[in-house]
Order: structure tokens, then sequence, then C-alpha cells
């Protein structure tokens, strides 16, 4: 499908960011965004590249009261040489539409997903911030506009991405974060969405992280749905725990997200050495084993932090420092050579890159 760029009139252009150290998370828009609408009669039609603009929508519009609604997250780096990289985009391209299948929601062509991003990106390649640890987080969506209170699968989708150009997360080094075990609320069941990067996973979420907030915690580690029995995830982070030469991380039993970092870092300790186990951890058994100073590091894996070490973990009122309570050794490897091949200093030979030509 061809994608048609609309004029960007100067009037529409953003006062950009002077100093990449002030730069947070998802504040500050790009210039323009890539929209495609799916219309049942015609489906994907009208790609364009426009300048960045609220969306006019039906108040009954479906995604307001059913959230029918899917998203990704990627980032685009600037390399020292200027250039600019995708770390395994494909991946999102893939994962979104098992998102959409969840949903209801048809499926836009991969090459279209890539495409789009491909071109925004190197329309916007001035917005990329290129100091160490900052980079371009991209955010493709999916909303259901059809205007009408029935409750049914959409009849008219708008795709879109957005672009935020991010500060470095570590600006100020590593700093160990400490989680709360959630044992009261769930985030997702068997049968359910938790599979999916849909928007309502998040709503059902914020709960807990509020409780958790208020008790001092950076954020909350899921249990299983059904028994708060097994470790799931935290937020928008897959887990992993250190043994001596294993490293353990919750199996894709259908209630957590396949990351596309957690993939990464399970390719990667094993290149470093590491055994990887993907089994059930009971969460009485890991307690048990971070008190006997079995689990010797714990971190967290996705897109917007990389790797987040966890300092302490917190189950029933006992508070526990995992290792030494600083970052481990595994964790920061980790964190260094995934962020170098994603920043080009480290060479790439998984084939993860994505150069923006
Ligand atoms: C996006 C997300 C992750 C991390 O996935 P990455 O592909 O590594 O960014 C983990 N858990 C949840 C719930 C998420 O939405």
């Amino acid at each position: 499908m061809e994608i048609k760029v609309l004029p960007l009139p100067e009037e529409k252009k953003k006062t950009k960011y002077t100093d990449e150290s002030t730069l947070s998370f998802g504040r500050l828009f790009t210039d323009r965004m890539f929209l495609v609408e799916w219309k049942a009669s015609e489906g994907w039609v009208d790609a364009r590249i426009q300048p960045y603009a609220p969306f006019v929508l039906d108040p009954s519009a479906l995604v307001f009261h059913y959230a029918q609604e899917i998203f990704e997250g990627l980032k685009a780096y600037k390399w020292a040489d200027g250039s600019i990289a995708l770390f395994r985009p494909e991946i999102n391209a893939h994962r979104f539409n098992l998102s959409a299948e969840r949903l209801c929601i048809p499926e836009i062509p991969e090459e279209l997903f890539l495409e789009g991003i491909s071109q925004l990106v190197r329309l916007e390649k001035d917005w990329v911030p290129g100091s160490e640890g900052t980079s371009l987080y991209i955010r493709p969506a999916v909303i259901a506009v059809e205007p009408v209170l029935g409750v049914k699968p959409s009849d008219h989708y708008y795709f879109f991405v957005i672009m935020s150009p991010v500060g470095a997360y570590y600006a100020a080094g590593f700093n160990p974060v400490k989680i709360l075990v959630e044992d009261t609320y769930v985030r997702a069941v068997p049968g359910g969405t938790g599979e999916a990067k849909t928007g309502g996973n998040y709503a059902a979420s914020l709960k807990a992280a509020q409780v958790a907030k208020k008790k001092g915690f950076d954020q909350v580690l899921w249990l299983d749905g059904c028994d708060k029995k097994y470790i799931e995830e935290v937020g928008s982070m897959n887990m992993f725990f250190v043994y001596d030469d294993v490293v353990v991380t919750a199996p894709l039993t259908g209630s957590i997200l396949k990351g596309v970092t957690r993939d990464s870092v399970m390719k990667l300790a094993d290149t470093m050495g590491f055994r990887i186990e993907e089994r059930q951890i009971a969460i009485d058994e890991l307690i048990a084993d971070i008190r006997a100073g079995k689990v010797k590091e714990a971190f967290g894996s996705g897109t917007a932090a990389v790797i987040t070490p966890v300092g302490v973990l917190s189950y029933k009122d006992e508070s526990l420092t995992v290792g030494n309570g600083g970052v481990g050794n595994l964790t920061q490897k980790l964190y260094d050579t995934l962020t170098g091949i994603q920043y080009g200093k480290i060479p790439d030979t998984f084939g993860w890159v994505r150069k923006i030509d």
C-alpha cells in the first residue's frame, strides 16, 4: 500500500527540546504521526504520514466504553555515526497481530506496520536524541472508533504511530527498585487477555500499583491469577532470577506478555554461560531461596528501561534484600551488552538490528 506523506506546515512544527538531559518519558511528541484506517467495507485504507494532531472522535466511539484497543512499544536508537537503528521491530509487528486477534481487531499487514514506522522515523530523524541512553520511543496502537454503544467488534479502526524522544532511564546510574509481591489483586487469568498488549490490562493494574506506591514500593510483582502461588511478571517487565549459573523466568503460559527484551535476555544469558530455565516458580520457593542467599540477582526486562535491577522484594509484610541489594554482575553485563548492540557499539551477531537508511 502506498503511504502518502502530507505536508508539514511551518505552524505545525513543534518547539524541539534544547537539552536532552531534561527529556522525560512520553510527554513530548514529534511533528508527525502515521495513520491508517480500517473500514469493514474496504479493509485498511488511506495510509498517511501527517502532522501530529488530536483525533476528533464521537463520544460513543467503542474504544471509550469497551476498551477495544491494543498497542506496542519499541525504540529507535541513534548511533555514534549519526545513523539510526530499530531493534527487532518484526517481533513487535508479529506480536501486534497476536494482540489484534485476541481483541477481535483486524490484522494489519506486517509490511505496512514496519514500513509506516520506518518512513516515519526517517522523516523525523532529527527528533532522535543522541546522548548516552536516550532514544526515540515509538508507540503504535489501534483504537475502535465506530460510534455505537452496542457491545461488538468495531467496523471502523484507526491504526496510528506516535513517537516521543525519551531521556536516559539511568542518567544517575542504575537504581535497584523495591518490588511488592501482590497477594490481593491479580493482573491476568488463564484464558484472559494477559498475553495481549491491551490497555485494559493496564487499567486493571492501576489499583495495585497505587497501593504499593503508598507503601513505598516502585512496582508490584504479579502472581498467577488462579492460586496466587506462582510468579508471573512486573507491571511492564518480565522477571528473571539469577542463581549460581542458572537464570530462571516464568514460562509463557498465556497470562504474561511475551517480551522482546525477555527473549533477547535469554539468548544473551545463554551465550554468557548460564542455563536458562523457563519454569513455574512458586513464590514460597523464591522467598525461601532469597532468604537462604541462593538468589544472587533479580531483574526485570522491558523496552522502556531495558534491564531494571531489583534490590528488595517484599511478600506478606516481610522485606528481603536480593543478593547484596545492589546491581548484580549478570544484570550489569546484560544491560551493557543489550544496549551495546542497540547503539551499535557491540557487533550484532544475532541479526537483531534494523538500520533506517
Ligand atoms: C510490553 C510489556 C512487557 C515488556 O515487553 P518488551 O517487548 O520487552 O518491551 C512486559 N510485560 C507487559 C505487561 C508489557 O505490556
